[in-house]
């Protein structure tokens, strides 16, 4: 593995360098290839995935063959990671969005290495806060704000992911991810063109408008972007200095 490559994932940079090389010998980098499904629910987890680049949408698949993606997992997070609350089937289906590489470590191995180190408990921490931000806006998201904003809403997340303009996505991809019938997509991609948020729309390639989709998107994703930076902001993993701790409980 190249170091420098884990390094792009943020959870794993912000970790001390001995708690990263608790990792470092189990880390294999992989390709994440579009489209590619890393996990189905109802899987074991064998593995937690670290993306260096590239995005993965965590899916609910219902009986009826409908399915919504409940959240986006770029750099700034992990799949798989929540398994060290217990062993239990995934619940999500992790689909991969965006191409990318990653980081990706057995789960047995990453459990052991969560039970000797605080600073990778603090890592697990800041992720499951993340997501649970992105699972509750994404709620109030798709019971109170228009599909329009709502799909500019997951274009910026991943255009947040992959960092350039154009994302790889079918309308069907859309479609899954938004839980609306394929009509619907076609609609609301064509009201986002004619206002300027999208660029263009040409074999399953999306080139966006970033200030023109958030002009379109609701306050969610902005609400979601400030609050995960916050929490990395608040919750560094590296240790504090004697300093910091005297200089804190002085205030
Ligand atoms: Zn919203």
């Amino acid at each position: 593995m190249n170091p420098g490559d884990a390094m792009s994932n943020r959870l794993l940079a912000a970790l001390p360098a001995p708690d990263l090389h608790l990792l470092e010998p189990e880390l294999e980098t992989i390709a994440l290839e579009q489209d590619a499904v890393l996990l189905r629910a109802g899987d074991d987890i064998e593995y937690v995935v670290f993306p260096h680049s590239g995005a993965i949408a965590l899916m609910i698949d219902m009986a009826d063959g409908h399915t919504v993606a409940t959240a986006a997992v770029g750099r700034e997070g992990a799949v798989g990671i929540l398994s060290v609350l217990g062993p239990s089937p995934s619940t999500t289906t992790a689909i991969v969005r965006a191409a990318g590489t990653a980081s990706r470590i057995p789960a047995s191995r990453f459990h052991g290495a969560f039970s000797r180190s605080p600073a990778i408990r603090r890592m697990v921490q800041i992720h499951v806060r993340a997501m649970l931000i992105q699972f509750q806006l994404g709620l109030a998201c798709n019971a109170l704000h228009p599909v329009e904003a709502r799909m500019a809403r997951w274009l910026l997340q991943l255009r947040d992911c992959v960092d350039h303009d154009v994302l790889p996505l079918t309308q069907q991809a859309l479609s899954q991810m938004l839980g609306v019938r394929r009509t619907t997509v076609t609609l609301v991609m064509r009201n986002l063109r004619t206002c300027g948020a999208i660029r263009s729309d040409r074999r399953g390639l999306i080139e966006i408008d970033r200030a023109g989709l958030a002009a379109a998107a609701c306050e969610c994703h902005n609400t979601m972007r400030l609050e995960v930076e916050e929490i990395f902001a608040t919750n560094s993993t590296q240790p504090r200095t004697a300093i910091e701790i005297k200089s804190r409980d002085a205030m």
